[in-house]
């Protein structure tokens, strides 16, 4: 039996975590559930899942919640606050830890887990996108285990020989044979939509993703294809590899999760539905596999596999991330500072899609280069880079 911490269990991939949990109860028990501010989803699951804890960022959100636990006769013990999901992370009976907090917030409660040596399913791509190389060197020397969760890493992962699955974070990738982590993506709703008419998307229209059902930050950043410079930055370390190998394509319909490619001219690639049960199943159980309850892909219902290569001007976000990727750790620290402002402001209606990168822009181009290296030095910079991102956002409202 191991015993599992989902770190933002109310959103998508939480639920998707829990459903795949469900599937296989002899295995799997739900130590702790933690949410920011949903107390009544909170409530459902506690009184489904039964954890012995639970935590709320939001303090009055963790009363309401703990009273409702009392009412209905539950013995979940209730924590409130960002001491209470770090607390959560690092407890000494959790063997897994979901990483599941959307954006920068979910920094600190997954290093807390990483501290502890856990097992750590990385969802929130954002922590590493902070603080990369600082994340890593903590899983080292506190050997943690990292397994990804975002499709496209988790389809490179199981494209791996295993002999490096074991030690990604301290072999080169060309020592095996691999010539380039090839990302795909979808290329988002507005693949097609003519340029002219950018600037008027609506958040309903951005969050509105073909294939996927996600929480609204990162639908939006699909639509712009910040999600992939996000992911890039992800890929360069989780794989120990540079910029240049890795190399970003569309794939409209989001079946080839992403692929490996190695220098005797091979492609290997990950297939599967467009449902995060899948990598999620993969990463509970590795290296063992088991089942989830995501329909077997048909290939008989199949459609044709296109790619294309992502254009500039389409999609300005990507590139920015991946210029940020090549100035190091203070570069992509604040241009995800600024791009959750942004894409926040976007979803409130404050600003037009087309400005976000016009935000995010500004941001790299001042704080490129800035050094970072501690904890302290990081979050500053994140703060810093938002307090420059809301100056952009009254210049532009
Ligand atoms: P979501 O918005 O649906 O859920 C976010 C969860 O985090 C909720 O449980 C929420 O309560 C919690 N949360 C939000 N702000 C918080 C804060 N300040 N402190 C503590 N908890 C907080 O998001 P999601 O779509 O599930 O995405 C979660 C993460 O997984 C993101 O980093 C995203 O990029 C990544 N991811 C998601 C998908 C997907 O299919 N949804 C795929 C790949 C990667
Ligand atoms: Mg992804």
């Amino acid at each position: 039996m191991r015993h599992v911490v989902i770190l933002g269990s109310t959103g998508s991939i939480g639920v998707s975590t829990l459903s795949v949990l469900a599937a296989h109860p002899q295995d799997y028990q739900v130590l702790a559930l933690t949410a920011a501010t949903q107390s009544d989803k909170l409530l459902q699951q506690c009184l489904q899942y039964q954890p012995r804890f639970a935590a709320m960022l939001d303090h009055s959100a963790a009363k309401e919640l703990a009273a409702a636990l009392k009412q209905a006769g539950s013995r979940t013990e209730v924590l409130a606050g960002i001491d209470g999901l770090c607390q959560l992370a690092a407890h000494p009976d959790a063997d897994i830890v979901m990483a599941a907090i959307v954006g920068s917030a979910g920094l600190l409660p997954t290093l807390a887990a990483v501290e502890q040596g856990k097992t750590i399913l990385l969802a929130n791509k954002e922590a590493l996108v902070m603080s990369g190389e600082l994340f890593l060197n903590k899983v080292k020397r506190h050997g943690a285990t990292l397994l990804p969760i975002d499709s496209e890493h988790n389809a490179i992962f199981q494209c791996l020989p295993a002999a490096l699955q074991q030690h990604t974070h301290d072999q080169q990738i060309t020592d095996f044979g691999i010539s380039k982590l090839l990302l795909t993506g979808s290329g988002g709703p507005f693949l097609t939509l003519p340029l002219a008419d950018f600037a008027a998307i609506t958040p309903a229209q951005a969050v509105a993703h073909p294939n996927w059902s996600m929480g609204h930050k990162i639908s939006v950043d699909s639509a712009t294809m910040m999600n992939k410079g996000l992911e890039f930055i992800e890929a360069r370390w989780l794989f120990n590899c540079q910029a240049a190998d890795i190399e970003v394509v569309i794939h409209p319909q989001s079946i080839i999760h992403s692929m490996v490619q190695y220098t005797d001219g091979s492609v290997l690639a990950q297939l599967g539905q467009p449902d995060m049960r899948t990598p999620i199943a993969h990463a509970l159980a590795f290296p063992k596999r088991i089942a989830s309850p995501v329909a077997p892909l048909s290939f008989k219902q199949m459609r044709d596999f296109t790619f294309t290569e992502p254009q500039p001007e389409r999609y300005p976000n990507l590139y920015l991330a991946m210029q940020a990727c090549q100035h190091g750790q203070g570069a992509t620290t604040a241009l995800n500072a600024a791009n959750e402002i942004a894409v926040e402001a976007f979803l409130q209606q404050q600003i037009r899609f087309t400005d976000i990168a016009a935000v995010n822009a500004h941001s790299l181009e001042q704080f490129a280069g800035f050094r970072v290296s501690t904890l302290d030095d990081i979050l500053a910079l994140d703060q810093q880079a938002r307090e420059h991102a809301r100056l952009q956002l009254r210049k532009l409202s």
